[in-house]
This record gives C-alpha cells, sequence and structure tokens, in this order.
C-alpha cells in the first residue's frame, strides 16, 4: 500500500473540533502493522493535532487493477480503502493512551 493513498484516504476524514477536512500536508504517517497504518494528522484550520488509524485491506484490490489505466485508477481509490473502518478506529483511538510503539511491536 502506497503511503500516498492512505494520506489521501484521511483527507475525507473532518477534524473533531471544526470538522475541516484534513490536508496531505498536514499528516504524517508514523507507520503501520500489517493493514493497519497509524498517522498523526494537523488540522489545516485550527491546527488541532490528533492520532489516528486506518484499517487498509488491501485484499480489496485484487483483481481490480485490470483494465484501462484510467478506469482502473479510480476504482483502485474507491475499493481499496474502507472509509467506515477509518472512522470506527478514529472512534477507538480517543481512549487509546497513544503508545504506538508498543502497538507496533506486538506480534
Ligand atoms: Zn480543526
Amino acid at each position: 500500500m502506497e503511503e500516498r493513498l492512505i494520506k489521501k484516504l484521511m483527507t475525507s476524514i473532518g477534524c473533531d473540533f471544526c470538522g475541516q477536512h484534513y490536508e496531505m500536508s498536514g499528516i504524517d504517517i508514523i507507520g503501520h502493522r500489517e493493514d493497519l497504518w497509524f498517522l498523526n494528522v494537523s488540522c489545516p484550520a485550527c491546527h488541532t493535532r490528533c492520532l489516528m488509524a486506518a484499517v487498509v485491506k488491501e485484499s480489496r484490490m485484487s483483481g481490480e487493477v485490470v483494465g484501462p489505466a484510467e478506469e482502473a485508477s479510480g476504482r483502485f481509490d474507491k475499493n481499496a480503502i474502507d472509509v467506515d473502518d477509518v472512522l470506527s478506529m478514529h472512534v477507538f483511538l480517543k481512549d487509546f493512551d497513544g503508545d504506538f510503539s508498543r502497538l507496533l511491536a506486538q506480534k
């Protein structure tokens, strides 16, 4: 999974405080463990920073990346990422203590 796509996904999510959508320049990828990605995002409007996690299911791309390039890339973004999963992880992280290093170290 490309980091650029992870960031693109995050731009579909709004800030908890002011509702402004995040911008790719305000998103830092901390790391990932399999299909669970951890990010540090900064709101472009109110500059609130928060930690976020995204579950990105690469398996959904199977068989989709064929055919004309433009059509394939359109479906690629749509199918590779499950926004519902990201939102649920976002809620989860509100109660998370922020210890990403411990989480990432788990096997
Ligand atoms: Zn904001």
